[in-house]
Formats: structure tokens, C-alpha cells, sequence
């Protein structure tokens, strides 16, 4: 188990439910989350591992704007507790520790969204 060493929420529109909501932002050095604090829409992210500049990985399909965040946090590699820089798009999420470049890349793994009205079946 690891714990998680960003968290922080940012309002904006969610993509799912078109409300502006809180998108709790959360990652550890295993995963990424987000999740939308009015309707649950989750997407999980998993560390990768390849060269994140290799052409055509980017892929310019983005269901909306690319998030460009800044959060304090304690970074996994210089343990300073700082500024960190957080992109994330649809289908990647990166943790940037402004104080020793150390960055943390995760690929889009799995979305679920819960039920509006039947049981919300979050596996
Ligand atoms: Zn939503
Ligand atoms: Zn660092």
C-alpha cells in the first residue's frame, strides 16, 4: 500500500455530468485518480514506464482542455516538500517536483462512471 502524495481538488467542468464540480485529484507512485465529486465519474491512471517523448505517443484526441496544475507536495525522490506540476488529459497524467525535475508519468487505464439511477456498482 501506498500512500498518496498528491491530493488536491480543482472545480471545472466535468466531462461526464457537464457540471462544474470539484475533481478530486489524488496519486501515490502506483496510480492516479480522478474523480468527480458530483456524479463519481473515476478515471484511473497506471505509471509508465516508456519514454514519454517517443513520436505519436501523444495521440491529439483529448475529451477537453489539458489540465496545467500546480500543487505543494512531498516529492518521492528529493523528499522537499514543494511545488509540483500536474498535467493531466485524458489519457495521461504526470507529476512534475519543480525542485529536482523528478517526474512521475501514468498512461489512462480504466474509466468507470456509476449508475444514475440504478445501484452505483463502483468495482
Ligand atoms: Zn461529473
Ligand atoms: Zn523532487
Amino acid at each position: 500500500m501506498t500512500e498518496d502524495f498528491i491530493g488536491m481538488r480543482y472545480p471545472t467542468t466535468c466531462y461526464n455530468c457537464g457540471k462544474m464540480a470539484d475533481q478530486e485529484i489524488a496519486a501515490s507512485s502506483s496510480r492516479a485518480e480522478v474523480v468527480c465529486s458530483n456524479c463519481g465519474a473515476t478515471r484511473i491512471f497506471v505509471p509508465r514506464f516508456e519514454d514519454p517523448a517517443e513520436p505519436g505517443e501523444f495521440t491529439p484526441v483529448e475529451c477537453y482542455d489539458v489540465w496545467d496544475l500546480l500543487t505543494d507536495a512531498t516529492c518521492k525522490n528529493c523528499h522537499v516538500t514543494g511545488p509540483h506540476r500536474l498535467i493531466i488529459g485524458c489519457r495521461n497524467f504526470s507529476t512534475h517536483c519543480e525542485n529536482c525535475e523528478y517526474t512521475h508519468f501514468f498512461r489512462f487505464d480504466v474509466e468507470y462512471i456509476p449508475e444514475r439511477d440504478g445501484p452505483s456498482d463502483i468495482r
